[in-house]
């Protein structure tokens, strides 16, 4: 879709109210916010139904549901646009990333590691995520001239939505709702709320388990895993995989596996959760191959679902259940112009790609309409200790592809090795023939988080490996795991 420059859009700019902010919705300050403003929501959406009727229609020219990263970012790529903008969010703008997500998981792991103590650490986390007040994110947006509208909205045509009892008429409608975490259909779990967790849940937790059992070790629960080890907690990561990120060559794994173990962490894998009870004071969880866990808490991190139940998407003749039909440019498949970013895509659940969508939108909304969601290469992380990295495909995905070669390389090759007293660590980077540039690459090992933007620049820039052969790296640094890698698959390529 073209820039829409002209008097339509002015016009229309002009019908919408700088601000719509039913406060009545807004998120209280301190811990729990998020469950008060959901309880609010909720009350919303049922006084809606009657208002909407009787209250005019306002125009604008985008509508984006959710204020999260996603949102904030295609705010920010739209304010020098002609483009009225109407963001709508019933809890906390900024969504889950800096209140409930990566900022407070970072800050303990990272407090975990320097051996602060769990109630520092709380105290801490509190001022990461600003107190649980978003008034920083909600005046940025509004800076940026979107009109913020405190309430859920949820789709009555393809142009127009409603929420906080009154009704929006908007050119193009943009779902940012993120996903939900997923509590799997485990015997006697739903009747053990009190002690069940989200990660969410964890990450306004004032209290510490003595004991956790996490289940799932994908990247949540590894870090949850950690995180809590590393404060003292017993920890049980129950998962029914073999190892850690099976789709990545298994050493990355191990040395995952091994370095939880390391922290205390008790590994259970390639096991399903079949049941769980209450005894006495405990909790237990009975695991498919005959074994059990005794624990106070359970964290699920098997999942998520995006979060469309509330949107009414059969209004816009869309009837999905678990995931939007979205093509790569963040179209939705139905009439008008709908478009879906972030978690609630069902690309991956990354900020770094919300933000990635959103910029892709806006590109659509307000510019040459020229970029896709896959018009560079994904990179992620997990954050725990040595860190993993992936750039770009994994390692099955790429499986039975003739035109791609792998080469390796250990940490332990590198002076800074054993100058540091580095574990483990392990590098894996894919190049395809017919290119004679990088594909993919993944490991885990020291500072491999940062590591990570060499591979994205040489993917992105399509550097052709022979010219990655012949680059320094300073010594002695991890870096230089690069180059006997880089030397390997010119070996392959010629
Ligand atoms: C424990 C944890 C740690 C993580 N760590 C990292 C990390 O280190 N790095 C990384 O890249 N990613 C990390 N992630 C993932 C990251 O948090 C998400 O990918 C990112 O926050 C998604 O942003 P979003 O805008 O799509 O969704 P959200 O931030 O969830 O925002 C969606 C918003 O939509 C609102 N909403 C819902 N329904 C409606 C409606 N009907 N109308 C209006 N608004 C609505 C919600 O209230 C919410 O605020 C982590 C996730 C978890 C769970």
């Amino acid at each position: 879709m073209q820039r829409h420059d002209g008097d339509d859009d002015l016009t229309l700019r002009a019908a919408c109210p700088p601000v719509v902010s039913d406060t009545s919705a807004r998120p209280a300050h301190g811990a729990g916010a998020g469950a008060d403003a959901d309880e609010a929501r909720t009350d919303e959406a049922r006084t809606d139904e009657a208002r909407t009727d009787v209250e005019s229609e306002i125009q604008a020219d985008v509508a984006i549901l959710g204020a999260g990263s996603a949102a904030e970012i295609l705010v920010g790529a739209l304010s020098g646009s002609p483009l009225s903008i109407v963001v709508f969010e019933p809890s906390l703008v900024g969504g889950q990333c800096p209140f409930v997500a990566c900022m407070p998981s970072k800050a303990m792991l990272h407090d975990a590691a320097v051996g602060r103590r769990w109630d520092t650490a709380v105290a801490r986390r509190r001022d990461v995520v600003d107190h649980l007040d978003d008034g920083r994110h909600a005046s940025s947006l509004q800076k940026d001239g979107a009109t913020l509208v405190r309430s859920a909205a949820r789709f009555v045509d393809p142009t127009c939505v409603e929420a906080g009892g009154r009704r929006y008429r908007v050119r193009h409608i943009v779902i940012a709702t993120g996903a939900d975490s997923v509590v799997p259909p485990i015997e006697g779990l739903g009747e053990l709320d009190d002690v069940v967790w989200t990660s969410a849940d964890a990450m306004r937790a004032e209290e510490r388990p003595t004991r956790l059992a996490v289940i799932g070790g994908g990247v949540v629960g590894c870090e949850m895993a950690q995180l809590f080890a590393g404060f003292g907690t017993e920890v049980h990561l129950l998962d029914v995989a073999e190892r850690a990120f099976p789709d990545l060559y298994p050493q990355v794994g191990e040395i995952v596996d091994d370095a939880l173990r390391a922290r205390g962490v008790k590994i259970c894998r390639g096991a399903t959760v079949e049941a769980a009870s209450r005894r006495g004071g405990n909790v237990r969880l009975e695991l498919s191959n005959g074994s059990s866990v005794m624990t106070d808490r359970v964290l699920v991190a098997t999942g998520t679902r995006p979060r469309l139940q509330e949107l009414r998407l059969d209004r816009i003749g869309v009837h999905v259940v678990d995931a939007l039909p979205v093509d790569d440019s963040g179209r939705v498949a139905a009439p008008g112009s709908i478009w879906a970013i972030g978690d609630v895509a069902g690309r991956g659940e990354y900020t770094h790609l919300a933000k990635h969508q959103a910029q892709v939108v806006a590109n659509h909304l307000d510019g040459d309409g020229s970029r896709r969601f896959d018009d560079v290469v994904l990179p992620a992380c997990v954050f725990v200790e040595p860190p993993v990295m992936t750039v770009g495909p994994t390692r099955r995905e790429l499986e039975g592809d003739d035109d791609v070669v792998w080469a390796t390389g250990e940490l332990s090759e590198i002076p800074r090795w054993s100058t540091d007293e580095l574990i483990g660590g392990f590098l894996a980077v894919a190049a395809r023939r017919s290119t004679g540039c990088l594909v993919a690459a993944h490991g885990a090992g020291a500072r491999f988080d940062e590591l990570v933007h060499a591979l994205v620049v040489a993917i992105d820039g399509e550097v052709p490996v022979r010219r990655l052969a012949m680059s320094m790296q300073p010594f002695p640094t991890v870096g230089e795991v690069l180059g006997p890698i880089y030397r390997r698959l010119l070996t392959q390529l010629d």
